[in-house]
């Protein structure tokens, strides 16, 4: 986020949904377009300093979505989860750089990091060769029904914690990149999430000869 304080617009709240344990989806009204991939800053007074939330819904839709987790320590997030149906909150317009490149891609994702790639799909945007998403829980594959629709056998799950059902790979996503010979070259690679992830997958693709200027990584520090 630049260092200036984002001007924060008033928005009518539509719904907050605890679609997993602890991993809710917020819905309030649109007033501004965006590009796939792009990030609003949210909070509900104007002293408080905003948090960023990538856009997880199409961009065609007369809402918007934001995915969180809640961090029961935090400022914000604990707040988020208690809001009713017609509260206001406080949003940016949509900014940042984290958009696709329509030229082909593979997406990689832990946790709450999926919520860009959900807004690509629902906006019908160009898909990737894969999507690799890594969880603790299988039922934590956030919006796997819209993904494996999409993307069938391209949809790679990785479940640290349980060992999965059908399709699901069990064991960390950064030890199977390990272990893939080879990687493609001459594509975009798209990196959400926690920065650990992000840097630990960084590395391991830069090592099996991926060009630095091909990794686009969005951190949620
Ligand atoms: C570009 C970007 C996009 C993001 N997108 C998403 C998203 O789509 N979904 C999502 O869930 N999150 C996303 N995040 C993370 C999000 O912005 C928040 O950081 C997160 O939701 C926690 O907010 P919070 O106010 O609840 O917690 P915070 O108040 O920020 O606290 C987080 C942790 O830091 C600790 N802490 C806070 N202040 C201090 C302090 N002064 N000293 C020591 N420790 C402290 C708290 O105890 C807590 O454990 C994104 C972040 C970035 C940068």
């Amino acid at each position: 986020m630049s260092r200036k304080r984002k001007e924060l617009f008033s928005h009518k709240l539509i719904s907050v949904e605890e679609i997993v344990d602890g991993y809710y989806t917020l819905k309030f009204n649109r007033k501004f377009d965006f590009i796939p991939g792009q990030v609003v800053a949210i909070a509900l007074n104007h002293k408080d300093d905003p948090r960023l939330y990538s856009i997880a819904s199409g961009n065609q839709k007369d809402y918007m979505r934001i995915l969180f987790d809640v961090n029961p320590d935090g400022l914000l997030t604990p707040q988020l989860k208690n809001l009713k149906p017609g509260d206001e909150i406080l949003v940016s317009e949509p900014f940042g750089k984290f958009t696709f490149s329509g030229t082909n891609e593979w997406w990689i994702a832990t946790g709450t990091g999926i919520a860009p790639f959900i807004s690509m799909v629902e906006s019908g945007g160009k898909l990737p060769q894969k999507l690799l998403h890594g969880s603790r829980t299988v039922d934590q594959f956030l919006f796997q029904n819209l993904f494996s629709a999409h993307l069938k056998e391209n949809y790679l799950r990785f479940c640290t914690r349980e060992s999965g059902g059908k399709g699901i790979i069990q064991g960390r996503l950064t030890n199977w990149l390990k272990s893939e010979k080879e990687l493609p070259k001459q594509i975009k690679y798209y990196l959400c999430g926690n920065p650990e992830m992000v840097v630990e997958v960084r590395d391991i693709i830069l090592g099996k000869g991926v060009d630095f200027e091909n990794i686009i990584a969005e951190i949620y520090f």
